[in-house]
């Protein structure tokens, strides 16, 4: 028996079989828990409705994350097929592309701040206070963040202060709902060419800096990252709330990567 048996979980974010939230959504379900998963578009819906039947679930409820209706109607769709949530994924991040390359000072506008911060970041709230009352006591949320929220790195740019504003909110969610039983957390990844990585100014590069610069010298996976955050959701981390994990080959701990790691 898996360590997510009898347990449900809802999963935001699926775009592809490279995303994040499909490693997540296999981890989940190979540890026995059964999935609903949300899609952010009719013309969207296919493709998640095909991916979501390989992992024996055909519970697909719309959301875009900037539509207040969807958040509302979110709640009122799900209990039609389900009493409690134990998990819930978000695994949702958006900025303007034309942010993501060059300067920061220069290329950041009012309303890609706005809109990046909106959609990856008070997203996660909204979803939290929209399915709160379902979530079932001891219930578990986890979202996905990356180390451009506590370091500065060339392109992310705008989605920088996004995450920080994530695993800020991360932390307030952990500490409101504790008194509940529900716990709050993150994983950081490392770079990994998912559809929304392409959007970021010269990120082959940064998955080979990072793999050569990382203490375990690769890079991850979605697989690797999915396995986390099922722990994180189970009652094998019952005791971990409002913590952000890092699952990036080590890479945040390097103070110099190693010299061969660096061009000469
Ligand atoms: P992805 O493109 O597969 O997933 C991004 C998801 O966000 C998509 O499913 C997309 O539909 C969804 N989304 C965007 N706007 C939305 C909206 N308005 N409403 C609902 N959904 C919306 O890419 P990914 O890399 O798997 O990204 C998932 C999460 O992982 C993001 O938060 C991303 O920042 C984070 N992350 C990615 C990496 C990486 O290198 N790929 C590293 C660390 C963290």
């Amino acid at each position: 028996m898996g360590f997510l048996a009898n347990k449900k979980a809802l999963i935001t974010g699926v775009a592809s079989n490279r995303s994040i939230a499909w490693g997540v959504a296999q981890a989940m379900h190979r540890e026995g828990a059964d999935l609903a998963f949300t899609y952010p578009s009719d013309k969207l819906r296919p493709r998640v409705e095909k991916l979501a039947a390989e992992l024996d679930s055909s519970l697909l409820l719309p959301l875009d994350v900037g539509s207040d209706d969807d958040f509302e109607q979110l709640p009122g769709r799900l209990r039609e097929h389900w009493q409690n949530v134990d998990i819930v994924v978000h695994s949702i991040a958006f900025a303007p592309q034309e942010e993501l390359k060059g300067s920061y000072v220069d290329n950041t506008t009012r309303d890609g701040f706005r809109l990046s911060q909106d959609i990856s970041a008070f997203s996660f709230v909204a979803l939290a206070r929209a399915l709160r009352p379902l979530l079932r006591e001891e219930a578990a949320l986890v979202t996905m963040t990356y180390l451009g929220s506590e370091r500065a790195l060339p392109s992310y740019n705008v989605m920088g202060p996004a995450k920080a504003a994530l695993e800020s909110s991360v932390r307030y969610m952990a500490y409101d709902l504790g008194p509940q039983g529900i716990r709050v957390n993150a994983v950081s990844a490392g770079p990994i060419k998912t559809l929304a990585a392409a959007g970021i100014g010269s990120f082959r590069r940064m998955l080979d800096y990072n793999a050569r610069s990382a203490p375990l010298q690769r890079n991850v996976t979605t697989e690797e990252v999915g396995n986390v955050a099922a722990f994180l959701c189970s009652d094998l981390a019952r005791g971990i709330t409002g913590e952000v994990v890092h699952v990036d080959s080590g890479f945040h701990i390097v103070g110099l990567p190693g010299l061969d790691a660096i061009e000469e």
